[in-house]
C-alpha cells in the first residue's frame, strides 16, 4: 500500500532500520523488527549505504518484511553514486518484489570523488526520474528543521524542500532534532512557502554521549545547550545517557504529538529498548 494513503486516514508510526553490515548481525536486525512489530508500526524503512554498499541488502530485506505482511515497507535510495540506468534497474527490482515506497535522496558526497557518477545530482532530479519511469511508486524526501548544513541559506533549502513537492515528492521526514521549535519554525516556514504535503518529524532516542556527538557533527543537527550538559555528565555511562535519552525523546514526541503532527518516525540504531519504552511511555 501507498504510505500516503495510510497518512491520509492516521497518525502513523514508523521506524528506521539500516541493513547490517554482516549477515551473521541480521539475525539482530529481523528480532529488533520483530520486537518493535507489537507496536503495529504503519510502516518500516531501510536505508541505502551511499556508496551502494548495502544496495542488494537493502532490497533483500525489504523484499523479505513486505513478504512477511508485518507491515508496510519504505526503501531509502540515494543517487549521488548511481548512473540514471542503475536507478532505472533498481526501480524495476523494486517493482518487482511490489515495493511501492522509496524515500529518494541525494546521499552523502562520497569520500572519494571517483565513486560520484555525476549524472543524477539533487534529490529533486531523482524524484522526476522515478515520477518518469513509473506513477506506481509513493515516494518520500528528506527535509531538515535546521537546513540542510550544504545549504546557502535557510530559505534556499526551504526553495529546494518546496521544489521535492513540485517534483512529486508524496510527504517529507525529517532529520533528525532535539529542539522542538526548529521543527514547528520550520513547518510553519514551509506551509507559507506552499508545502502542502505532510511532514513527519523524525526522532532518535540518544542511547550514548559520544555517538550522538558524532551524528550530529555529521548530519548538521544541533544539540541545544542544556541537552548537552546533561549529556557531558554521562559521557562514560551509556545506562545512564540511555535513560535520558528514553526521557527526553518522551518528552519531545509528547509535545509534538499535541501540536498536529501526522506522525511519528524513529531512527531505532536497529535497537528496540529505547524505542520500545518511549511507545510504552506516549499514546499514540
Ligand atoms: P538534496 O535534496 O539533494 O539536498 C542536498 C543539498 O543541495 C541541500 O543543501 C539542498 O538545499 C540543495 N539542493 C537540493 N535540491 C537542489 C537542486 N535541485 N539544485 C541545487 N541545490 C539543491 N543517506 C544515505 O546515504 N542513505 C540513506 O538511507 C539515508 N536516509 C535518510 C533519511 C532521511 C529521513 C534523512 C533526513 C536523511 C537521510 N540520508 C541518507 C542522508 C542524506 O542522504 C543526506 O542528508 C544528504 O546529504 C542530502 O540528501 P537530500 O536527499 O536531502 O539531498
Amino acid at each position: 500500500m501507498k504510505i500516503i494513503n495510510i497518512i491520509n486516514k492516521k497518525k502513523t508510526l514508523s521506524f528506521e532500520f539500516f541493513p547490517p553490515k554482516t549477515e551473521s548481525n541480521l539475525g539482530n536486525l529481523n528480532k529488533t523488527i520483530s520486537d518493535l512489530s507489537e507496536f503495529n508500526p504503519d510502516f518500516v524503512s531501510f536505508t541505502y549505504g551511499a556508496g551502494g554498499s548495502t544496495r542488494k541488502l537493502t532490497l533483500e530485506i525489504s523484499q523479505k518484511t513486505k513478504e512477511s505482511e508485518i507491515t508496510e515497507v519504505m526503501s531509502h535510495l540515494t543517487c549521488l553514486t548511481h548512473s540514471k540506468s542503475e536507478i532505472i534497474e533498481m526501480l524495476s527490482a523494486y517493482k518487482k518484489s511490489n515495493i511501492e515506497n522509496i524515500i529518494a535522496l541525494r546521499g552523502d558526497i562520497p569520500n572519494n570523488s571517483n565513486d560520484l557518477k555525476k549524472e543524477i545530482h539533487h534529490a529533486t532530479d531523482l524524484i522526476e526520474i522515478i515520477k518518469n519511469y513509473s506513477d506506481d511508486f509513493c515516494i518520500a524526501a528528506a527535509c531538515y528543521p535546521e537546513s540542510h548544513p550544504e545549504s546557502i541559506s535557510k530559505n534556499d533549502d526551504l526553495k529546494f524542500t518546496k521544489l521535492k513537492q513540485s517534483k512529486g515528492a508524496d510527504f517529507f521526514i525529517t532529520q533528525l532534532f532535539f529542539n522542538n521549535s526548529d521543527f514547528f519554525s520550520f513547518r510553519e516556514k514551509a506551509i507559507k512557502l506552499g508545502i502542502t504535503i505532510p511532514i513527519i518529524p523524525a526522532i532518535m532516542p540518544i542511547t550514548s554521549t559520544r555517538q550522538i556527538r558524532k551524528f550530529t557533527n555529521l548530519c548538521g543537527a544541533s544539540i541545544p545547550d542544556s541537552l548537552n550538559k546533561k549529556l557531558e555528565n554521562s559521557i562514560n555511562n551509556d545506562e545512564e545517557t540511555t535513560k535520558f535519552g528514553i526521557e527526553f525523546a518522551t518528552m519531545q514526541i509528547n509535545e509534538l504529538l499535541n501540536n498536529d503532527i501526522p506522525g511519528i518516525h524513529f531512527y531505532s540504531l536497529n535497537k528496540s529498548r529505547s524505542v520500545k519504552e518511549v511507545l510504552n511511555n506516549i499514546n499514540i
